[in-house]
């Protein structure tokens, strides 16, 4: 038997074991090994570091994907000079995902346009990218399914989902009152997930304004409690981004 035949034979056994990668990878590496005269270990670690990379490619770009996340934000494009309430150094901790490890949460608050949902992006997709499954929900959106699912009577499946995710971002609390009815099956899910899963909130209301966000003192208490009790709480007070080009405009 000749060596075209037993490299066909090679290429047929990985396309059949559906190593794409190594296959398409075959003949350069036989080549680099020839050259460099790799041993038979180096060789084949070359060769299946090919699929392997790939695959943490595609397994990262999934867990992104199921993320949901609103846009692709990441702490490279956020530009810490314009924000300066803000301490990067706390920030960089929580992108080492340290907290998650701890099973705390983290509080953005302050007002619309300082940053609170890309920061909870940036480190969700750390989150995701390290394949930490995370999802990312609007306040309003993961009541509304709550409700919905409550109605159909699949109210704890529906909870189990949410409370799955090692990482949940919960964006938005507050810029839409939650009756007290929605406001239990919120604190229910936060119940589910105090001290065993983190929790990213972003919010633009006090804290003391959340019984009035929730419309019931006693449950608007129990949930800041969960939430709170294991928590950083980030406050940003500084100028919106969104209306930096309009404010600068003025100043001229
Ligand atoms: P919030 O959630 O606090 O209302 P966002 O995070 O949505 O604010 O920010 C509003 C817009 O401004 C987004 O497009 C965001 O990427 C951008 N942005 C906010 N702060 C910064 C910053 N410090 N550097 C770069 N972009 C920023
Ligand atoms: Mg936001």
């Amino acid at each position: 038997m000749n060596s075209t035949t037993n490299y066909q034979q090679l290429m047929n056994n990985l396309e059949y074991l559906k190593l794409k990668q190594m296959a398409t990878h075959l003949g350069e590496v036989i080549d680099f090994s020839m050259k460099n005269q790799l041993s038979f270990i180096d060789t084949l670690l070359k060769l299946t570091n090919y699929e392997i990379d790939v695959r943490e490619q595609n397994v990262i770009q999934s867990m992104v994907k199921i993320a949901a996340f609103p846009h692709l934000k990441e702490i490279k494009d956020f530009d810490f000079d314009f924000q300066p309430s803000i301490n990067q150094q706390q920030i960089l901790d929580f992108l080492s995902l340290r907290f998650i490890e701890e099973k705390e949460n983290i509080v953005f608050l302050g007002p619309s346009g300082v940053g609170k949902t890309h920061l909870a992006t940036a480190i969700g997709i750390t989150a995701a990218k390290k394949r930490t499954s995370t999802y990312f929900i609007k306040c309003h959106d993961l009541i509304q399914n709550l409700r919905k699912a409550r109605l159909e009577n699949r109210l704890e499946s529906r909870l189990k989902q949410y409370n799955k995710y090692k990482l949940l971002i919960i964006d938005e609390i507050g810029y839409l009152p939650i009756d007290k009815e929605d406001a239990k099956l919120f604190f229910q899910l936060i119940d589910l997930r105090y001290e065993k899963k983190s929790t990213i909130f972003t919010t633009n209301s006090n804290f003391k304004d959340w019984d009035q966000i929730f419309q019931d003192t006693k449950i608007a208490n129990a949930i800041l409690d969960r939430i709170l009790h294991h928590a950083s709480v980030v406050t940003i007070v500084g100028e919106s981004y969104r209306l930096k080009d309009h404010m600068k405009k003025e100043n001229e």
